[in-house]
């Protein structure tokens, strides 16, 4: 029997869009906790957010960060030799550039281009609170930033193609996440290190089938590293425009449509055939 894995977006997916609570999604991760099915959270999120979420849930799994610029897995998961660096006790899988070097090209992006943002990086913890709407605990999470910048200024289209093309030129790509936008590593998308972790779980486990569950454009290539991905609806009961082969829209938006996603999963345990 194949072992099903959940990949999962957080922010719009696990959680609500505007208040950040996982009340609605809460029975379906204990109904996989409960089964030992791998809840892997794969977010534009930092390590610290993660983590917070991850101890609240009591989720055990690896998670991939900043919209897969590196996978963190706990040690003994996989019991064979792979390539990683050892992170405060984390085997730590990278895919992507650090923010270092990131927040370094944006400010010679600035120069060059006249484009005037502001990152994460560049605003103190009370006005990331107040722009994400979240507490300074949770903004101080936020801003803890390992391989990404997360910028909150909003751009007319002909901005937002000016520093994509800036940002090509140097190896760096940026995606929208529904609210902001996410500079990373040209190379790293949540799909390649989807496809990287389930590479290293067929590996240990053999026969794999992976679910996926989404909201928003940057979910994209996370579904289709999938076998079976799942949309669910944004505030106000619609779906983001998407193309993915084989995509089921759920008819609930958020958290909601997430425990209804995983629910009929368990339920009809099709991934066993
Ligand atoms: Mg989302």
């Amino acid at each position: 029997m194949a072992q099903l894995l959940v990949f999962s977006d957080i922010d719009g997916t696990l959680i609500d869009f505007a208040t950040y609570s996982y009340a609605e999604s809460t029975p379906a991760v204990t109904a996989l906790l409960a089964r030992y099915i791998p809840l892997i959270l794969c977010s534009s999120k930092t390590r610290a957010e993660q983590n917070s979420l991850r101890r609240d849930l009591f989720i055990p799994d690896p998670f991939i960060v900043e919209n897969g610029s590196a996978i963190f897995i706990p040690p003994g998961v996989f019991s064979f030799d792979f390539s990683h660096r050892v992170v405060d006790g984390w085997q730590v899988v990278e895919l992507g550039v650090t923010a270092v070097a990131i927040r370094h090209t944006l400010a010679a992006i600035r120069q060059e281009t006249g484009l005037v943002f502001h990152g994460f990086a560049d605003l103190s913890t009370a006005e990331v609170a107040a722009v994400t709407g979240l507490d300074e605990a949770a903004a101080r999470r936020a801003q803890q930033r390992e391989y990404s910048e997360t910028l909150v200024t909003p751009f007319q289209p002909e901005e937002l193609a000016q520093l994509q093309m800036a940002l090509a030129a140097r190896g760096l790509a940026v995606v929208s996440g529904g609210k902001f936008h996410t500079v990373t590593g040209a190379g790293s998308d949540k799909g390649t290190a989807v496809a990287h972790l389930t590479a290293l779980y067929r590996q240990q486990l053999g026969a794999v089938v992976t679910v996926g569950v989404g909201d928003s454009a940057n979910d994209a290539p996370l579904l289709t590293a999938v076998d079976q991905p799942y949309l669910v609806q944004r505030p106000g009961g619609v779906w983001n425009e998407m193309d993915v082969v084989g995509l089921e829209r759920v008819t609930a938006v958020g958290p909601r449509g997430w425990r209804q996603a995983i629910e009929g999963i368990i339920q009809t345990g099709n991934w066993k055939a």
